[in-house]
């Protein structure tokens, strides 16, 4: 089973990817994830990007395409995906459809996590990330106390891309490069669209009702 998580940033990709990982035993591409890796450890790539993610813009379609065909074609790709961060533009979802051609392979769900816009500003601004288990919190509704994971009790940090100023960026960049791939899904009758509003367990429990029918 090969899913794409879609939809604005701050939806609960990430979490949801994590939810489904654990239950259908996929494994779990976010590029957003690659990208930041690649910035930790000072490689050309990360030091040519860093700037990029800093300011909430998108990293050209030729080194993203690039990277998801490193990724995809690797053995571990055979049990099944789920993609959280790609495609974020339609060049990049044909560029994914025909490597999944190649493959022999196919995306059998597109899920898109519907919220309103003001909703995802606000969790963007609370979101903060564990930096020992990489635990993603809400400090407005997660127990959080002294900015320690609720989890493991590591540090919490904050992502430089979710500052107040990004954060409007990114909505601007989502809303004219990524938002087509909505309707290029739509008319091949991927897409599936659910309320990501409410709990973390509710919306996983509608994933879960599309993915069994
Ligand atoms: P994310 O963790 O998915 O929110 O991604 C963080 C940042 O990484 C984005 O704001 C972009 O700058 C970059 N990025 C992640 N995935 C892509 C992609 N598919 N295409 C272009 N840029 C990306």
């Amino acid at each position: 089973m090969n899913i794409i998580l879609f939809g604005p940033p701050g939806v609960g990709k990430g979490t949801q990817a994590k939810l489904l990982v654990e239950r259908f035993n996929l494994k779990h591409i976010s590029t957003g994830d690659i990208l930041r890796a690649e910035v930790q450890k000072n490689t050309e790539l990360g030091n040519r990007i860093k700037s990029i993610l800093e300011a909430g813009k998108l990293v050209s379609d030729d080194i993203m395409i690039e990277i998801i065909k490193k990724t995809i074609q690797s053995d571990e790709i055979k049990k099944g995906v789920i993609l959280d961060g790609f495609p974020r533009t339609v060049a990049q979802a044909i560029a994914l459809g025909k490597l999944f051609e190649e493959l022999n392979n196919k995306i059998d769900f597109v899920i898109y996590i519907d919220v309103d816009e003001e909703q995802i500003v606000k969790r963007l601004e609370n979101r903060y990330s564990c930096k020992s288990c990489g635990k993603i919190v809400n400090k407005m509704i997660d127990n959080v106390v002294d900015m320690k994971c609720p989890s493991c009790g590591g540090e919490l940090i904050k992502r430089d891309d979710d500052k107040p100023e990004t954060i409007l960026n990114r909505m601007n960049v989502y809303r004219d490069s990524t938002e087509p791939v909505k309707k290029y899904y739509q008319q091949q009758n991927l897409l599936f669209v659910v309320d990501g509003s409410g709990s973390v367990n509710e919306v996983s429990e509608r994933i879960n009702k599309i993915l069994e029918s």
